[in-house]
């Protein structure tokens, strides 16, 4: 396929009124559609309803070693609950603390703790000059939003497609002892769907920062979420590498069932050192007596173990894959070769990170939109809600039908063609 570069102004100009015309027929219909939120869509949720049958008034709600569910106690989460998360983990059960339902409550208590009370002795970060977070860009919009409410600054990292750029990452926390932070979605990764590779992950196990409080947010909200059986991608699990690494205590690892189970109503938990473990717990024991354990339970008898949530997983998958390879067939035989931007292959999570030509993200989006397409804003995935280049979009195709997405997808297509052709003919 010829790229709009190699066009002369009339076959761009002929190209444009064309693509007008496709344009102006979807904005007549009318539409409304959504590709924003990495939401699961209901025909995904009905899959884990089953999880409504397994605890009624005749079950018995004790663990396997007696507790009583339906009472209080047991700060850290029942036993059962931490093997199967810590299967789906790869850590384990010793080093997990079950929470509530969100992970990212977690990081955000992570983050407030350290601030008001330091990192296992070490000064609160609220008594410090200036607090800073590395941030692998594009990334994970809340994840950002957590560390701009507390006023800690931002860095960004490039991403490259073995993940962060570690020469980076090396030397910044090496060299400045304010980086108390970065934050990483090493499987999967939101937005690119990148999987961080063995070397990424064993620098990142051997990182020598500056601040000793200095902790990596592992946050792995897609480790179990293939679209594949067989192509599928493999992370090194961090923790274990951090201790062959003689630095046990530097990553806090965070994951939650939501987008297995169902979203806010699942189980999320961290896992980390004994001293980080111990460390937290001062918190917690103030902070709550205990969580939820009965929906604890109620997801490890549904699942009941790591295979009836791989076998679990592959269902999702059944709903995802298709919605993943239409877009990404569709951007291979209509902007493949254009020359109008780039984007990944993800094997897995929840979304396709589509890069335009530089400047021209936010006029995408915003045509998309009067066609009736909402998208993510761009801008989203990055600190501070600003894409240097003006160029990322991420496209989030779970949430909607099929039908829909494919409708969508196809707006989107021309809204980038007419935007890059408009962005050539200004130069
Ligand atoms: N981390 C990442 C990378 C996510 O994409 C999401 C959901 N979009 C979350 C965390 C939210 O997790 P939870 O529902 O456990 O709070």
């Amino acid at each position: 396929m010829r790229s709009y570069q190699e066009m002369t102004k009339e076959e761009l100009l002929q190209e444009k009124e064309q693509l007008e015309a496709e344009y102006k027929k979807y904005q007549l219909r009318g539409l409304k559609l959504d590709m924003s939120r990495g939401k699961p869509s209901k025909e995904q949720l009905d899959i884990s309803m089953g999880m409504m049958d397994v605890l009624n008034s005749h079950v018995d709600l004790t663990c396997e070693d007696g507790t009583d569910c339906r009472n209080y106690g047991v700060l850290d989460g029942i036993q059962e609950a931490k093997v199967l998360i810590g299967d789906m983990i790869e850590c384990n059960p010793e080093n997990i603390i079950i929470y509530g339902n969100s992970s990212l409550n977690i990081m955000y208590d992570t983050v407030a703790r350290s601030m008001t009370h330091g990192v296992m002795g070490s000064t609160p970060w609220c008594k410090l000059d200036k607090v800073k977070f590395l941030c692998p860009v594009p990334g994970y919009d809340r994840h950002f939003a957590i560390t701009e409410h507390f006023g800690i600054e931002m860095i960004n990292v490039p991403m490259l497609s073995t993940g962060p750029d570690m020469d980076i990452v090396e030397k910044l926390v090496a060299e400045d002892d304010a980086i108390k932070g970065i934050w990483c979605v090493p499987k999967y990764s939101n937005p690119q769907g990148i999987t961080y590779s063995d070397e990424t992950v064993r620098r990142f196990a051997r990182l020598k920062p500056a601040a000793k409080d200095f902790r990596i947010y592992w946050d792995n909200a897609y480790g179990v979420h293939h679209l594949y059986d067989i192509d599928q991608d493999h992370l090194i699990e961090i923790l274990s590498e951090c201790k062959r690494a003689g630095n046990p205590d530097m990553v806090y690892k965070f994951c939650s069932t939501s987008k297995i189970s169902f979203p806010g109503s699942g189980v999320a938990a961290i896992a980390a050192s004994a001293n980080n473990l111990e460390d937290i717990k001062k918190q917690l024991k103030v902070q709550t007596i205990g969580y939820d354990k009965v929906n604890q339970l109620r997801h490890v008898r549904f699942f009941k173990d790591i295979h009836g949530m791989t076998e679990h997983m592959k269902k999702h998958a059944e709903i995802l894959r298709p919605k993943f390879e239409m877009i990404l067939n569709l951007f291979d035989t209509e902007l493949a070769g254009r020359g109008v931007g780039d984007w990944f292959k993800p094997k897995g999570g929840y979304f396709i990170c589509y890069e335009t030509l530089e400047g021209c993200a936010k006029e995408v989006v915003s045509k998309a939109k009067k066609a009736g397409v909402v998208m993510t804003p761009a801008g989203a995935p990055f600190p501070y809600g600003k894409d240097p280049k003006d160029s990322v979009i991420r496209i989030a195709p779970s949430y909607p039908s099929l039908e829909d997405l494919e409708l969508a997808a196809n707006i989107f297509v021309v809204c980038v063609k007419l935007v890059s052709i408009e962005k050539l003919l200004a130069e």
